[in-house]
Order: C-alpha cells, then structure tokens, then sequence
C-alpha cells in the first residue's frame, strides 16, 4: 500500500500544455476518482502516474519513493485499460497469471494468487475459458484479476466500465468498490462519467483544461462547487443557473422576476439551483409547464421561468400538462450564488 503525491506536474505535447501545473495528494488506501470533460488531461494526468507518459516538470511520488525515472513495472501499480487487453490465445487462468510468470514466480504461487483474485472476482468457473468465449462483463473482470494478482501498491483505473451496457456498469460499479473496501489498495480511477465518480469516490478530482477545479469528498463537491464549472458538472440533471444580480427584495432576474434567497452579497450574478432542490409551494413563483416526464419515482419537468427555462425534479407525482402553471420554490438553504468571475459566493 502507498500515498501518492503530484506535486506540480506539467505535461507539454509541443506547444500544448496538457497537464498545466496540477497538484493532489492520495492517501494511503483512498479510492480517487479524476474526472472531467473530454481533453480535460484526466487520462494523461493518470498515465504520468503510471509512467507511461513522461513528465515535463514536477514530481510524481509513489510510497516514499519520487517515481518520475522510474519504468512503469518498476513503480508497483497495475492498471486495468477500457479495452481490458486480453490475450486471445490465453485462458482465463493464463491471463491472470501472465505477469507473475514474467516475473518467474513459482508456478504453486501463482496458481494460488490467481485462485484468491477468481474467487474475489467470482471467475472461478471460467478459468479455463478463452476470452472470447466471455461477456464483457466477465472481460472486464478478467482484466480487474490480472491487476490484483499483481498485489500492487497502487490501481490505476482508465474509463474502465465505457464498453459496459447501463446495467453491467451499475453493477461492476459496486464490484469495483466491494473490491476496494475488501483489498484497501490505494486506487485512482479516470472517468468522464459524474455518476461514477459520485459513487465510487472517496475523494473526486474535478479536471478541466488540464487543471484542477476542485477536488473534495462527493458531496462536498454537490454542497459546495467552488465555482460554476463545478455546479454544472456534478448533478444530474445539471443545477440550473439564472442571470441576474442581488437587490434588497431577492436575487431579480434579467427578466425582472425575484426569486427568493436567504442571503444577499452584492456581487451575486448568478443563481444556482438544483432540479430536485425546487419544491411546489402554494406562494411560490409562478412558472409555465413545457415537458413533463415521469419516471415513476419522480417526475421531471421542464419549465419556463420569465425567458429562461429550468428543470425542476420533484420527488412526487405530479398531474401537470404542457401550458399549466406551477408554483415553485428553492428548499431551505439551496441557493447556490456565483460572482461575475463564476466562483462560488459563500457568505
Ligand atoms: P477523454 O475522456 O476524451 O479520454 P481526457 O481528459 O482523458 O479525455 P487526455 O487523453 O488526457 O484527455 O488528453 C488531454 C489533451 O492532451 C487532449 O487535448 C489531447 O488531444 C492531448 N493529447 C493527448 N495525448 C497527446 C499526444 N500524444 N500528443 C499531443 N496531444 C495529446
């Protein structure tokens, strides 16, 4: 097991700056997740690690050790890849004990790491199955085993889970992190995929343009986005955000309605608002119906609100159609206010 630290690191491709100047710090046994927009860095951030991408500037530290020279299987960390990278001509078994017998390791010890990491896996029947004689699932279960048996210090996870159906990643969602509350190891897992992050996570790194926006607990990150980047990316379906500035009476839009606020800085422009933070309320504001979707659970709505449109999901269900009016309000405490510059405004 081992604490990663980035300290600074910088990756250029020519004049591109990928990786601009990034820090974090993972602690020893911490499952992170890096997350982020396509071309954000995420994947490059992560292969520096691994040392499969050099470093331009800054320091990587693996344990006690700062790894930047060091060759990838010098590092004590196995990555699983989204296209997991079986070989087809080896079984089950083979695959998973394939980098042990690089590493000459007697053959009873292999047979028993890759024993342990099936029964973990739940493979112990398919050890003698070729690849394509699996499902993707089991695929990518295969390519999971061939990292445990290594026993690493550290798991890098790449997109792991985007070959997966909807389901089988829901799934494998929790197998990865039964896996993690079972085995400790220090993980770090890229993905562009908030929900993932969110569940998985036990601190989420928030990338875009090759920086850090925020990194914090899940739902610090929902509570308290730093800026709007943030509040947009981490939700589902997004917070809404409404232009206006800060009077007196409440937060008036650029449509001149005033939308309540407990708190009242100045510099306030704009105003967040998560879908399922808005209530129905008899004195509320009123807004126009334009789509209505049930899920059975709750219902979603798509609303006009002055000239700007808003979602709103609400926990019960609700007998609205497109034209109706609706009375609506923000829950106690909900309001989310950026300034001018996008950052949160917090007192
Ligand atoms: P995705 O989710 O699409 O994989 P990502 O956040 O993982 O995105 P990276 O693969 O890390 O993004 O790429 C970050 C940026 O660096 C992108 O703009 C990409 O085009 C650029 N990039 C990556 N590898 C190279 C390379 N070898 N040469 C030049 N530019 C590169």
């Amino acid at each position: 097991m081992a604490h990663v630290r980035v300290n600074n690191a910088r990756k250029d491709y020519g004049a591109f700056k990928a990786i601009k100047g990034v820090s974090v710090d993972i602690r020893d046994g911490e499952f992170v997740v890096l997350v982020g927009p396509s071309g954000c860095g995420k994947s490059t951030l992560l292969r520096m690690i691994a040392g499969l991408e050099g470093i331009t500037s800054g320091d990587i530290q693996i344990g006690k050790h700062i790894v930047n020279e060091l060759a990838p299987k010098d590092r004590d960390i196995a990555m699983v890849f989204q296209n997991y990278a079986l070989y087809p001509h080896m079984t089950v078994a083979k695959n998973m004990g394939f980098s042990l017998r690089l590493k000459r390791m007697p053959k009873a010890e292999i047979d028993q790491r890759v024993g342990n990491a099936a029964k973990i896996l739940g493979l112990e029947n398919l050890l003698e199955r070729y690849p394509k004689q699996l499902s993707g699932g089991q695929r990518q279960r295969v390519a999971m085993g061939r990292a445990i048996v290594r026993d690493p210090a550290v798991f890098l996870f790449d997109e792991p889970l985007s070959n997966l159906d909807a389901k089988l990643r829901v799934q494998m969602r929790s197998e990865i992190k039964e896996m993690h509350q079972r085995l400790q190891t220090t993980t770090i897992y890229v993905t562009h995929d908030q929900i993932e992050a969110m569940t998985m996570a036990d601190k989420i790194v928030v990338m875009k343009d090759g920086l850090i926006e925020q990194s914090g607990s899940p739902l610090d990150l929902y509570d308290r986005p730093a800026n709007l980047f943030v509040a947009g990316f981490i939700g589902s379906p997004a917070m809404n955000f409404i232009k206006g500035s800060m009077t007196n009476e409440g937060f008036r839009t650029t449509d001149g309605l005033i939308l309540p606020s407990e708190r009242s800085p100045p510099t306030a422009v704009t105003y967040g608002i998560r879908p399922e933070d808005i209530k129905l309320v008899d004195d509320g504001i009123e807004v126009e119906t334009v789509v209505v979707e049930p899920t059975g659970s709750e219902t979603m709505v798509i609303a006009r609100l002055g000239a700007q449109t808003i979602t709103c999901v609400f926990r019960e269900r609700i007998r609205a159609a497109p034209g109706d009016m609706l009375r609506i309000a923000p829950a106690h405490n909900a309001v989310h206010l950026f300034d001018e510059s996008g950052q949160r405004i917090d007192s």
